[in-house]
């Protein structure tokens, strides 16, 4: 198991709630693997199963509102 790939996804709400998360891809010779992506503290967040993880939706859970994803 090697360390291969990584994405970094950052949120930012307008009511100032700030998160970022760090997804890594593990690779073998098998074939590779992209880590689980935590829950995270300030945003529910629906990941979209592709051949990178992607966002499908996000949503404060502070105030309700959609994150600026970066
Ligand atoms: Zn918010």
């Amino acid at each position: 198991m090697g360390f291969v790939d990584s994405v970094t996804y950052g949120f930012a709400c307008k009511c100032g709630a700030t998160e970022s998360i760090k997804l890594v891809e593990y690779g073998s010779s098998y074939g590779s693997r992209w880590s689980d992506p935590k829950p995270m503290k300030n945003f529910e967040v629906k990941w979209a199963r592709g051949f990178v993880p992607s966002i499908q939706s996000a949503t404060c859970k502070k105030c309700g509102g959609t994150p600026t994803i970066t």
